[in-house]
């Protein structure tokens, strides 16, 4: 008999609607044997059938909903399903890549799974017990239907640890072939480290975003802010740009992301790279009077959680404050937040009180600005209705006017 647990009155409704996660607030009781990651009934106070999820014991969110569908039983035929179905979407989606999100956990109905293909290489993380627990059928299923040579594991995410899982990295099937891999993304030749590069190696999310700034940077002056490995720099440096400043406070970050000039046969003296605090040189920059043509903020995740929004609204207000008093008129601003808890509403109304104080500031009536478009993550990286958390990644691209 499979264990169930038990919503207090009114909790069903969010599960109802296919918001995937149960919070440990809303359990009222459990019946039957449970242990960490197998699969659990969910039922209503009243006895209704729910769903049917992964149990986390240590985890606020007590249990992550598989499937809502009485009829259909958690096995290994359905992760197979699961995982066909995904693949076979990022077929039909997504060209001009040899880096694809193939699993982005809730939004494939595989909560806590993230796995990206690099080339031949698929790099995985087992985020949440649900997957953990199903973590060598997962891994069979994806060697049978992805023809890739190496798996990896790069399960050493700090929410693994809310998990109560301990953290974990390494080969998971066949070999890796070099610690360095050479990906193709719309003409452009990007380095990546999946065994110690950041997430899985690559900001796979942006690429809809580095395609924008390739087109419209010819010609122009371009500050590129929390560069990483330098994925927008280089797009801004193929899309023609005059000059691309690109600042990390990561030295390992920027030594890749110079490396990838010569490989790109990028004319290096248009590059310059700046391995200091972002906040500090945005500050000394805007006091130098420096000015920009295109200016792009994609800062780490200032808001981890909801507790942490306040302080995270000031951080991305300052900084796009700066950034605006740097545009020259027309300039562009591409401006993002990959804060989960930063809902779209709280980011524009931080974007748009920055422009008011941009304003404020230079004591100029003219300084204006106006969104000519909104940005986001990839066909790769579909969003559920049902689960605004997904949405993690919102951008906004404004112009001075
Ligand atoms: N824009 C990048 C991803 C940014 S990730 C891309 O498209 O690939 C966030 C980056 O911010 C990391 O590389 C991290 O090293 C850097 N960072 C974090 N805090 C910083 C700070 N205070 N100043 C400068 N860089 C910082």
């Amino acid at each position: 008999m499979q264990a169930t647990i038990i919503l207090g009155a009114g909790k069903e409704r969010s599960p109802m609607n296919h918001h995937p996660w149960i919070f440990a607030s809303a359990v009222v009781g459990y019946e039957g044997k449970i242990t960490s990651g197998s699969t659990v009934t969910v039922k209503s106070d009243s006895g209704r059938f729910i769903g049917r999820a992964a149990y986390s014991p240590m985890s606020q969110i007590r249990a992550r909903i598989w499937s809502w569908d009485e009829s259909e039983p958690i096995d290994h035929a359905f992760f197979k399903r699961k995982i066909a179905i995904a693949l076979a979407h990022r077929k039909k989606w997504v060209v001009q890549t040899s880096a694809i999100r193939l699993i982005f956990g809730e939004a494939d109905g595989l909560p806590g799974l993230i796995v990206d293909q690099y080339n031949q290489t698929l790099v995985c993380q087992f985020l949440s017990a649900g997957v953990e627990f199903w973590k060598e059928a997962i891994v069979q299923i994806l060697e049978d239907q992805s023809a890739c040579h190496c798996i990896y594991e790069r399960s050493d995410a700090a929410v693994r640890e809310r998990e109560g899982l301990s953290l974990a990295s390494g080969v998971l099937k066949g070999e890796l072939s070099d610690t360095e891999l050479t990906v193709q993304e719309n003409q452009i030749q990007y380095l990546i480290d999946p065994t110690k590069g950041h997430k899985t190696g690559f900001y796979i999310d942006q690429r809809d975003n580095r395609l924008e700034v390739a087109k419209l940077s010819s010609g122009l002056r371009v500050l590129n802010m929390f560069c990483y490995t330098g994925g927008f720099s280089l797009a801004a440096l193929q899309g023609g740009a005059r000059e691309v400043i690109s600042v990390d406070s990561s030295g390992d970050a920027l030594a890749i992301a110079s490396r990838q000039l010569t490989l790109n046969h990028i004319d290096p003296s248009k590059a310059k790279w700046v391995d200091e605090d972002a906040f500090d040189l945005l500050k000394k920059y805007r006091e130098g009077g420096e000015q920009f043509d295109m200016i792009i903020l994609d800062p780490p995740k200032f808001a981890p959680s909801a507790q942490h929004l306040l302080r995270a609204k000031k951080a991305y207000k300052e900084i796009n404050r700066s950034a605006m008093q740097m545009l020259r008129p027309n300039g562009l601003l591409l401006t993002f937040s990959c804060s989960g808890a930063m809902d779209l509403e709280l980011f524009d109304q931080t974007v748009f009180l920055a422009a008011q104080e941009a304003a404020t500031h230079q004591k100029d009536p003219k300084l204006g600005f106006r969104v000519l478009k909104r940005l986001t993550s990839g066909l790769d990286h579909p969003k559920l209705s049902s689960f605004p958390e997904g949405n993690y990644l919102k951008g906004l691209m404004l112009e001075r006017i």
